[in-house]
């Protein structure tokens, strides 16, 4: 909608026509605006449109425990080198945690299931810490939840999860040889849904052990999960300070640092170069209060990034931007999990991406992103 406003001086001022600034002073100038604002109905459509999507054999979901976005802005780009790669695809600095939970295992879960925490669909993991030996995501929830690895190992995906804390074995469990479902697709791989569970204290060593993986020679497709949990950690015991050289953003500055490691050898490996997919976000920031982020209310907790990678070269593209008919930009707000209108893009939309990209369908009884419907950049091969 045109919303000219006369200002003072008759200068260039901000308006509703599509974000652009407008001079107000004719009418040449709001017909041009009108114009400019309806080209993009009436042409041909943009490329992210273009079906069917290209799919990748390959697909790495990374989480970043605790990154804030703006420790993203905090240093200039060229300090962040990986991070900054990552964002030349498809990229928001404005994605949301669940709405009712800003804690580690709720969010987590939430981007392997892609489902809420709460309600009847939601997965109801809300524990964060180790779990008991006898306890499963099934047995919380009372029934069967599936996971983005059901998918992809069902299909004869290779399926791995690297994680940075202990409590995460819950996933290893839920989906092991007992407690996994069984394999009704096509030929049966069994229960055991994770191929390999990996913990590792030590950042560095775990990403030697996924690159490893990654250098594998096979003829499988892989579906990854990477879990980085220092900056995390650092901020429990130091603060949530964005401050350049604080310890938090030097835990985001080791996170880079790896994930300069894994770019580097997926593009120097040709057999993964091209066609690996990253998507990368975050379970929740932190610093409310400052040495947490469990003031589920507080925007510092709740905004997080949410990144997509389909290979090197190409430019930054605006998640919201590429997805106006489906998402919708929430301005500092947290909509809620039932809230009227466009949803905002989640960390629980992991999943149902992750899966888009390999080529498969989603994660059965899925809520969030389960129309498979957000559209990244993916370059022609
Ligand atoms: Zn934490």
């Amino acid at each position: 909608m045109l919303a000219l406003r006369p200002q003072g001086g008759g200068g260039w001022a901000r308006s509703a026509c599509c974000g652009i600034s407008v001079s107000q002073e004719t009418f040449m100038n709001a017909a041009l605006c009108l114009l400019v604002c309806t080209l993009p109905l009436l042409g041909p459509a943009p490329e992210s449109e273009t079906p069917p999507r290209r799919t990748f054999p390959n697909a790495l979901v990374i989480s970043v425990d605790g990154l804030r976005s703006d420790a993203l802005i905090a240093l200039p780009a060229e300090e962040l080198p990986g991070f900054a790669r990552l964002r030349r695809g498809a990229a928001t600095l404005n994605a949301r945690t669940d709405p009712e939970w800003t804690i580690t295992l709720p969010n987590h879960t939430a981007m392997i299931t892609g489902r809420f925490v709460e309600g009847e669909a939601g997965h109801g993991w809300r524990k964060n810490e180790d779990h008991d030996t006898d306890e499963t995501i099934h047995v919380s929830k009372g029934r069967y939840v599936a996971g983005m690895f059901d998918v992809a190992h069902d299909r004869g995906f290779e399926t791995m999860l690297f994680a940075g804390k202990t409590k995460f074995s819950i996933y290893d469990v839920s989906w092991n040889e007992v407690n996994g479902a069984p394999d009704t697709t096509g030929t049966d791989e069994g229960r055991d849904k994770l191929d390999r569970y990996v913990y590792e204290k030590d950042t560095s060593d775990m990403v030697e052990v996924l690159l490893a993986a990654l250098a594998r020679e096979s003829s499988q497709r892989r579906l990854y999960f990477v879990h980085f949990a220092v900056p995390d950690l650092t901020g429990h015991a130091y603060g949530w300070d964005v401050t350049p050289d604080s310890r938090y953003m030097k835990a985001v500055r080791k996170v880079d640092a790896e994930l300069v490691r894994l770019l580097d050898a997926i593009e120097s490996n040709a057999a993964l170069k091209s066609e690996t997919a990253i998507v990368l976000t975050a379970d929740h920031g932190g610093g409310a209060p400052l040495k947490s982020h469990t003031q589920t209310h507080m925007w510092i907790d709740y905004i997080i990034p949410f990144v997509v990678w389909t290979g090197a070269g190409q430019e930054a593209r605006d998640l919201y931007a590429l997805n106006t008919a489906t998402r919708a930009d929430p301005g500092l707000w947290q909509p809620a999990r039932n809230a009227a209108g466009l949803p905002p893009i989640r960390n629980g939309d992991a999943a149902n991406l992750a899966l888009s990209l390999l080529g498969l369908p989603a994660v059965p009884e899925s809520t969030i992103g389960a129309q498979q419907d957000l559209k990244v950049v993916t370059p022609a091969r």
